[in-house]
């Protein structure tokens, strides 16, 4: 079940591979942040890029969240889904002149600037359209997040970010930029992170940097702490938001700092754990080396595990009590080797039995692919005992309808 509706009838009613939501458990995790950070000054930007359907931003908008953009399309998205653009934020490495536009003319709320020649760009644009740009600078703070080193984005070798040591001269500059106008500081550290040392370790730094750039007579209104927290996919233990949050919030007042605005970024924390892909199993291939569960979905549904070896639980809708289980690879149908869900499981299954694959709320769907001509998988958001479908199965013609064919030979 997710709330009070059938996993199973789901399956039947919309076909597989499918996504189920459940609307609570998002509000839930959102709420542990609501009150860890109860009482501050605070915006909390959900980073859509974790899953930007438009159903889950109405979900976190209507319940009080701004939005961490990465792109002009996710600002489109953003603006679909009735959030402020005041309360948006755009991050990422390379904001095209156009997007810095459609970001201006919105009347954005900050720019997460990220390199010198992108805050002169940013600069120019700014001063073409008579506005002065919002910003603040990413910095890269050099601390190891503890995670994946294709999610660790906080340190000197990553692309992200103003280096620690150049960023009060970057402050300096941007300051004397007359189509900018200093509002913040930001830093990202990385994803799915289960510690909260890594955090306390950054904001130490951000802290140390804010006192240096104030010292220079330029006020800091925001601290952007990032996104980053972990979820439980395979037994991790991340801290809870608000466990969390009392702790970072404990030595941002024992350094004097109490009374600043903060924001912070998070996505996979407020989704993650609340999605499921149901799949159905189509053929059971045992082998000599190995036994082969091929289901519906896919690696262009589920790319986490052939991106960076991602675990997701994989538990059948209708367990068989008491059938001995075998241990399989659970795969797609994509012609490619790397195209796995799960390694290894013990699973007691036939052919046409259903199987979810949990955890799958964040960085899936907004990361799936037509890969194999694979038409996008359908969505559906649970609220209590109704099942609403938000996405319909992407078909064959709607991704031809783009393309042009060549004239008739
Ligand atoms: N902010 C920025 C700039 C990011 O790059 C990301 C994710 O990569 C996030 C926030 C959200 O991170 P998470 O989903 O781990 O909370």
């Amino acid at each position: 079940m997710v709330e009070g509706v059938s996993l199973e009838r789901l399956a039947r009613e919309h076909g597989t591979p499918l996504f189920v939501y459940s609307q609570a458990a998002m509000l839930t995790a959102l709420a542990a942040y609501q009150r860890g950070l109860a009482g501050r000054r605070h915006l909390i930007c959900y980073a859509m890029k974790a899953n930007s359907s438009l159903a889950i931003l109405q979900t976190l908008v209507r319940a009080g969240c701004g939005l961490d953009i990465v792109s002009g399309g996710e600002l489109e998205r953003a603006m679909a889904a009735g959030a402020d653009p005041a309360r948006v934020i755009f991050s990422g490495v390379g904001k095209t002149r156009a997007e810095m536009r459609q970001a201006l003319r919105l009347g954005i709320g900050c720019f997460n600037v990220e390199s010198r020649a992108e805050l002169d760009v940013l600069d120019e644009v700014a001063r073409d359209m008579g506005l002065r740009a919002p910003v603040s600078v990413r910095v890269n703070p050099n601390v190891d997040a503890k995670t994946h080193p294709y999610i660790s984005t906080g340190l000197k070798g990553n692309k992200f970010g103003i280096a620690h040591e150049d960023v009060i001269a970057t402050y300096r500059h941007a300051a004397d930029c007359a189509g900018l106008r200093v509002v913040g500081i930001d830093c990202h550290i990385g994803s799915q992170i289960t510690q909260s040392g890594p955090y306390l370790d950054a904001m130490d730094r951000i802290l140390d940097l804010v006192q240096g750039i104030e010292a220079e007579g330029i006020a800091i209104e925001h601290i952007d702490f990032g996104g980053g927290l972990g979820i439980d996919y395979q037994g991790d233990a991340p801290p809870a938001a608000d466990a969390l949050w009392g702790q970072l919030l404990q030595r941002l007042d024992a350094r004097g700092f109490g009374e600043r605005a903060i924001y912070i970024e998070p996505g996979r924390s407020l989704v993650g754990n609340a999605g499921a892909c149901l799949t159905e199993v189509l053929y059971l291939k045992p082998g000599e080396h190995k036994n082969f569960l091929i289901v519906d979905a896919a690696m262009n549904d589920l790319p986490r595990p052939a991106l960076y070896e991602a675990f997701h639980r994989i538990v059948p809708l209708a367990p068989r009590d008491g059938a001995p289980s075998t241990t399989w690879d659970v795969v797609g149908p994509v012609c490619e080797s790397g195209d796995w869900i799960g390694r290894d499981r013990a699973l007691s299954v036939r052919a046409g039995d259903f199987l979810a694959v949990l955890s799958a709320g964040a960085y899936c769907m907004s990361m799936a692919s037509n890969y194999n001509t694979r038409g996008r998988a359908a969505e559906v958001l649970v609220s209590g005992d109704q099942a609403t479908l938000i996405r319909s199965r992407e078909t064959a013609a709607d991704q031809l309808r783009l393309e042009r064919p060549l004239p008739p030979a």
